[in-house]
């Protein structure tokens, strides 16, 4: 567990989704957890992503900045969470990942991400 670096206030916490049973893991990398219910909202994540080869400490910041904007926004529109997430980035002065979450979003976009998973 480590408080989120662009919002100290939320923590992340990282779990392995294999030793959880079902989860909302089993379609995501990670997700966040708040509404009204929820007085210290948080984001989970999959810690087996910290191993793969391919995954870096810009990777995991967009999955961050997306769920945290989530938690910002209090809303579980995905385009909303894109769009906050960049800017959260971009604020925080981390400009390879914010480049690394633009080209994401662009790519969501050109998919038609957003009209399935509005
Ligand atoms: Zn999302």
């Amino acid at each position: 567990m480590m408080p989120c670096p662009l919002d100290p206030k939320v923590m992340v916490v990282f779990v392995d989704p294999t030793e959880l049973g079902p989860t909302r893991l089993d379609h995501s990398h990670a997700f966040a957890v708040f509404g009204e219910s929820v007085d210290e909202p948080f984001i989970v994540v999959d810690k087996r992503l910290l191993e793969l080869d391919w995954f870096t400490e810009d990777h995991l910041m967009v999955i961050l900045a997306h769920e945290l904007a989530h938690i910002l926004c209090r809303s579980e529109n995905e385009k909303l969470a894109d769009r906050i997430g960049m800017m959260l980035l971009r604020r925080a002065g981390l400009a390879s990942a914010f480049e690394l979450h633009r080209l994401e979003y662009e790519n969501r976009l050109a998919a038609g991400h957003y009209k399935q998973a509005a």
